[in-house]
């Protein structure tokens, strides 16, 4: 499991699996354990879980990951977090003929059409990039923007990132970082684009105040007429970064979409049904929200294509992944 949701991660991957009637080991982020061992504590103390059906190991993922994976009681892995981590531990279940469901990253393209209705496109477009601080695997990170409304539409965004609070505040609208590391690496990025010339519209810096007591912040920070070949526009950050690609028409506003080795989230932004039908089936990517950005439900499957990973988390699709299937045939 990784750090930047660990109960919501930690619930949607047990929940499924205990239900169908498996015993469950899992393992949270080095960083942010304690969420996920209280989680095990209630669930015995308090549920009455019998002990040893929800069980939690701690440690570096190097270490413990694979030695997990390698147990011959095992029988099948659900993974959330980086690519890479996710390509070891697949190389480790290929051995063993283990069942997988990689849950990965993402660099989702947030699409605005001009028939959109751009004051909640906005906003809503805002909430895709800086919920969590960006610290989102479906962030929408690549906000592609139909180029007779762009202006206009990239004023109001703008606006919108310039109004945003940064602080550790329960109800700040941008707050930290979660690890050192991960802060640094977001910052390594900002100096990325500033070796390839892109335009900051706003951000572009670690945020300083007196409310975040030298914390580690970033501003929320737009990239604008930025190519989808651009390093930012390519990577997963993980941080409250976005780059405004411009489009000409719908063709394009796919072929841009899809042009990346991620594909786990999608927006689409329009006022026309027969539009948003067509984008979104053609949309490769797990999970596509119209009109809004975030939503989804338990019942909703979660997963990705291409480097986003295979399988889906949550619905029906979850509770299949933890059982197997078998056919009887008696002849009577
Ligand atoms: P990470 O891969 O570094 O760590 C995730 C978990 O894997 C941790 O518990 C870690 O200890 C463990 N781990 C690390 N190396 C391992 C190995 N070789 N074998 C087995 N386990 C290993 O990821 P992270 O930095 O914690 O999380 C951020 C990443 O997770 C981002 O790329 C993000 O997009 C992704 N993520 C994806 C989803 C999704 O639903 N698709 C949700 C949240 C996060």
């Amino acid at each position: 499991l990784p750090w930047n949701a660990p109960l919501h991660q930690a619930a949607r991957a047990i929940a499924p699996a205990l239900a169908v009637g498996n015993t469950v080991v899992a393992k949270p982020s080095e960083h942010t354990p304690g969420s996920l061992i209280e989680l095990a504590r209630l669930a015995v103390e308090e549920a009455g879980l019998p002990a040893g059906v929800l069980n939690v190991v701690v440690g570096r993922g190097s270490v413990v990951g694979p030695a997990m994976v390698d147990h011959p009681k095992i029988q099948k892995i659900s993974f959330t977090g980086s690519v890479r981590a996710g390509q070891e531990l697949g190389r480790i279940a290929a051995d063993r003929i283990l069942p997988l469901t990689l849950e990965l990253g993402g660099k989702s393209a947030n699409i605005v059409f001009d028939d959109a209705d751009l004051n909640a496109a906005a906003k809503g477009s805002v909430r895709a990039f800086t919920w969590n601080s960006g610290q989102w695997c479906c962030a929408g990170t690549r906000l592609l923007v139909q180029e007779n409304i762009h202006d206009e539409f990239v004023e109001k965004f703008v606006n919108e990132v310039k109004a945003l609070r940064v602080c550790h505040e329960h109800d700040a609208t941008s707050g930290p970082i979660t690890t050192h590391a991960q802060f640094l690496k977001v910052q390594e990025y900002l100096k990325i684009a500033g070796d390839e010339g892109m335009t900051c519209a706003v951000g572009g810096k670690v945020a300083s105040g007196a409310n975040l007591n030298g914390g580690w912040y970033i501003e929320p920070t737009v990239f604008t007429g930025v190519a989808n070949e651009a390093t930012l526009a390519k990577e997963e950050i993980f941080g409250p970064v976005v780059v405004v690609i411009p489009f000409k028409e719908e063709a394009d506003a796919l072929r841009i979409a899809n042009d990346s080795d991620f594909g786990l989230a999608a927006g689409i932004w329009s006022r026309d049904i027969g539009r948003i039908h067509r984008v979104a089936a053609k949309l490769d990517a797990g999970r596509i929200v119209v009109n809004e950005y975030g939503g989804g439900f338990v019942q909703t499957p979660c997963g990705g294509f291409k480097h986003s990973g295979y399988g889906r988390e949550q619905g029906i699709d979850a509770l299949a992944h933890y059982t197997q299937l078998k056919s009887v045939i008696i002849r009577l």
